[in-house]
């Protein structure tokens, strides 16, 4: 059988799994598997050629029992209202996965923005803020950065949000660039989160992190710092890969070394001392940890046999589907869920927030130790849970977050 591949349906399995775990009332299943709100808007851009072009972006909010809604905006060509909805559930759970007061929005426009200039990825920026203006804000709905969107990004949707309303609204987004109400320890907060959690599944693998060899799918930004902060810890980077291709060497890659040819060339491929790999040969790499941290279904039914990792930590959004799942738990690979293994983003987003809503600004280290402490327990809760029920870390992630906001929901009751 073909497995489906669209990202909402696998969001709604990996739920439904816990809930049937959870023997969860099916009214209270549904409202807890619909989208609250979603907003498709059409974004009339003036190119640098003179002439208009029409996007289309989207916002979904999957759920706001515990908090305002939380998540990203992402910019790609692929973005779909349904794979929104999958990161907008998928932010709900991961919130509740690491006990912070949010639910989960997710937001996406479809473009290329390598082909689009700085000023037109600002025009696009502006309006689609101002379209989606009514149903953001700080206590409603906060963005941040995805795929393809930075600390730039933010501060145009902050500056925008502001100039509407009339007066500087710094809790708007979060992930803004730390000189306008960013948070020190942002930007390198999805990795830090992922290594912290990574150090943990060694434990449980009983492994050294600095006898391991990684792989890294995607060299954004959770690929690029994950593997600088492991290989720092003393891992030896086997592979790399970015959207244009793949680099391997068996002696290590040097990541400083990668990212500098990365900002000379526009790519990894050529890095000396490497050869060239595709996509799905660094997926089946022989290692110790792999790391995706690039899009949606890269480990499937089609290529999962094939995997030889002992350990991976999704620093992507959905990179296994469940079928993938189900033989990785059977062949004893510990799997460290998206919702918990990149949460460290959204967390740190969370003390930015509080830091702009206080006006009291904190350092890098009490950032990182509060982020880590966060990431601990999160992980210690997730794997006793999948202990207890002898299930893998993602419904164990799964039962524990689907818990917290079912709580919350019922003690709010149903409206009116
Ligand atoms: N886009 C990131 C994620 O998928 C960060 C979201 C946030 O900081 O709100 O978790």
């Amino acid at each position: 059988m073909v497995e489906d591949l669209n990202p909402f349906e696998i969001a709604k399995k990996q739920f439904d799994t816990a809930a049937d775990l959870l023997k969860l009332d099916p009214d209270l299943r549904d409202i807890l598997k619909t989208p609250k709100r979603q907003l498709i808007v059409s974004i009339p851009v003036r190119m640098d050629n003179g002439h208009i072009k029409v996007f289309e972006g989207y916002r979904v909010q999957h759920n706001i029992a515990r908090g305002p809604a939380k998540g990203g905006i992402r910019y790609h060509p692929g973005v779909t209202l349904d794979e929104v909805k999958a990161l907008a559930s998928w932010m709900t759970w991961k919130c509740a996965t690491v006990n912070i007061p949010y639910g989960g929005g997710k937001g996406g426009v479809i473009c290329n923005p390598k082909e689009l200039s700085k000023s037109e990825l600002e025009r696009l920026t502006r309006r689609y803020t101002s379209e989606i203006f009514p149903i953001i804000g700080p206590e409603i709905d906060i963005p941040a950065p995805d795929v393809y969107t930075d600390a730039q990004t933010m501060a145009w949707i902050m500056d925008t949000y502001s100039m509407t309303k009339g007066s500087t609204v710094l809790g708007v987004v979060t992930g803004k660039p730390v000189g306008l109400g960013g948070s020190l320890g942002r930007n390198t907060a999805t990795a830090r989160g992922c290594e912290y959690v990574i150090k943990e599944a060694c434990k449980v693998k009983r492994l050294a992190v600095k006898n391991c060899q990684v792989v890294v799918q995607g060299f954004g930004n959770a690929g690029s710092y994950a593997a600088e902060f492991l290989q720092k810890d003393g891992a030896k980077i086997i592979a790399l890969s970015d959207s244009k291709g793949g680099i391997y060497s068996k002696r290590g890659i040097d990541t400083a070394a990668a990212t500098e040819h990365k900002k000379k060339t526009g790519a990894l491929m050529e890095l000396k001392g490497t050869t060239v790999i595709s996509n799905q040969e660094l997926l089946e790499l022989k290692c110790d940890i792999l790391v995706p941290a690039a899009l949606e279904n890269q480990i499937t039914t089609e290529n999962v046999a094939r995997i030889k990792a002992k350990i991976i930590a999704e620093a992507a959004n959905g990179p296994t589907t469940p079928g993938a799942d189900r033989l990785l738990f059977e062949k004893g690979i510990v799997v460290v869920p998206d919702i918990l293994a990149n949460a460290g983003g959204v967390t740190v987003s969370y003390f930015e927030w509080a830091q702009d809503l206080q006006g009291y600004f904190w350092d890098e280290s009490e950032v990182n130790n509060a982020l880590e402490r966060v990431m601990v327990r999160a992980f210690k809760e997730v794997y006793e849970t999948s202990v207890k029920h002898r299930i893998d870390l993602r419904t164990g992630a799964y039962v524990l977050a689907v818990g917290r906001v079912m709580e919350a929901t019922q003690m709010r009751g149903l409206f009116p």
